[in-house]
């Protein structure tokens, strides 16, 4: 009984509070509080994200990227398929930098047709190199969900168990047009536990919230090109596991770095197994990263081995991915009380304002702090400090 005056008037107080916002910032626009909204609903997302749960760390991708017409729309600059394109070679870089040993795959799909841009591949070179082709797409005719989703298919189901198959559908068009019933594959998708996630350019579309409902994936509509990257970031934290999918060991190669003249036969100049592969001129070079069961050479790692199959990687990037394993605490929230002035991140005064308590070290930070520490950091600092202390 003690506590309900008490919510309520926290309550009224937060209301208040938006209120003020509002009338202060009379010059018509409401952005202050949207961006407080936003602000508080990322908080949100670190507290829910940071639980102790078992995350894929290898995982299959496949992203398809609606070409029809609708993606000529130029709510998002210069239009909606250059905006999308411009996204997803950020998305890459991240996806690669934190998931060193998953491999992502494009398909387009307009026409009613599904055709697919770059085969599943763990160098982001490649990916990164057709989607800078893509931009000179002619958007044409309808999409096919269907289709889409059966090419898709026809690789994942092939991927093994310990891995996670994932689909991450960009959609502008409000229709799709489909040889047959499409909750046909959606029930193929779900018995093959392939999770299936939405990012909608236009307006929610009913068959898309079953689908990712069914098959457990997310759905979400942009609202404008800083959302539309904030959602499509969300999917490079590799998703929960569920319990029952199978664990497994892997054979990892970390070969080293190596520039010669070296020995005599290796002396010489030669192509990497990835340059040989894309149709652009290789060059030759006297460096590279040498598999260390075969000896085949790569320029660029992580990379699965042509030659015998070995997933190559670097320890440092693999350290990176750690982190997925062994989640950090959420920090606790709480006022402010006198004796803890200062966060012990940045040096801010920390007078009546919300701070945030590592439970580990009781060490408090401010919410700008908290965030970066929980999105990028990875580490509480005050942690690492104690540890490395004699
Ligand atoms: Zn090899
Ligand atoms: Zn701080
Ligand atoms: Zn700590």
């Amino acid at each position: 009984m003690d506590e309900e005056p008490e919510k309520a008037k926290r309550w009224e107080g937060g209301y208040e509070r938006t209120w003020e916002v509002l009338r202060e910032d009379e010059s018509g626009s409401l952005k202050a509080t949207v961006e407080e909204i936003l602000f508080q609903s990322k908080r949100k997302r670190v507290a829910d994200s940071h639980g102790q749960v078992r995350l894929g760390m290898m995982r299959h991708l496949y992203v398809v990227v609606d070409c029809s017409r609708s993606m000529d729309d130029q709510d998002l600059k210069p239009n909606r398929l250059t905006s999308t394109l411009k996204l997803l070679e950020v998305f890459i870089d991240e996806y690669f930098d934190q998931n060193p040993i998953s491999q992502v795959g494009f398909i387009t799909t307009m026409n009613k047709r599904a055709e697919k841009l770059t085969d599943l591949a763990g160098n982001p070179q490649t990916h990164i190199a057709a989607l800078k082709k893509a931009v000179g797409t002619v958007c044409a005719g309808e999409p096919s969900l269907y289709n889409a989703l059966s090419l898709a298919l026809r690789t994942l189901k092939h991927m093994p168990g310990h891995t996670s198959r994932e689909i991450l559908i960009i959609l502008s068009s409000l229709t799709t047009c489909d040889p047959t019933s499409i909750y046909d594959i959606i029930k193929s998708l779900k018995s093959l536990k392939v999770r299936v996630s939405v990012i909608g350019l236009s307006a929610e579309v009913r068959v898309c919230t079953m689908l990712t409902k069914e098959t457990g994936g997310s759905y979400h509509i942009i609202l404008d090109e800083g959302h539309f990257r904030e959602l499509l970031l969300l999917h490079v934290k590799p998703p929960p596991v569920s319990a029952t999918s199978e664990c497994s060991l892997i054979r990892m190669g970390f070969p080293k770095h190596t520039v010669g003249p070296f020995n005599d036969r290796e002396a010489q100049p030669s192509f990497s197994m990835s340059q040989l592969e894309s149709s652009s001129c290789p060059t030759l070079s006297v460096s590279g990263y040498l598999c260390p069961q075969c000896q085949a050479k790569y320029s660029v790692l992580p990379v699965e081995c042509k030659v015998c199959g070995l997933t190559l990687v670097s320890a440092p990037h693999l350290a990176r991915s750690f982190h997925h394993l062994f989640p950090l605490k959420t920090f606790t929230e709480s006022r402010s009380v006198e004796e803890e002035g200062f966060c012990q991140a940045c040096q801010a005064k920390l007078k009546d304002q919300i701070v945030y308590r590592c439970p580990s070290c009781h060490s408090v930070f401010c919410v700008e702090c908290d965030l970066f520490i929980h999105d990028s950091l990875h580490c509480c600092p005050c942690c690492i400090h104690n540890q490395s202390a004699p």
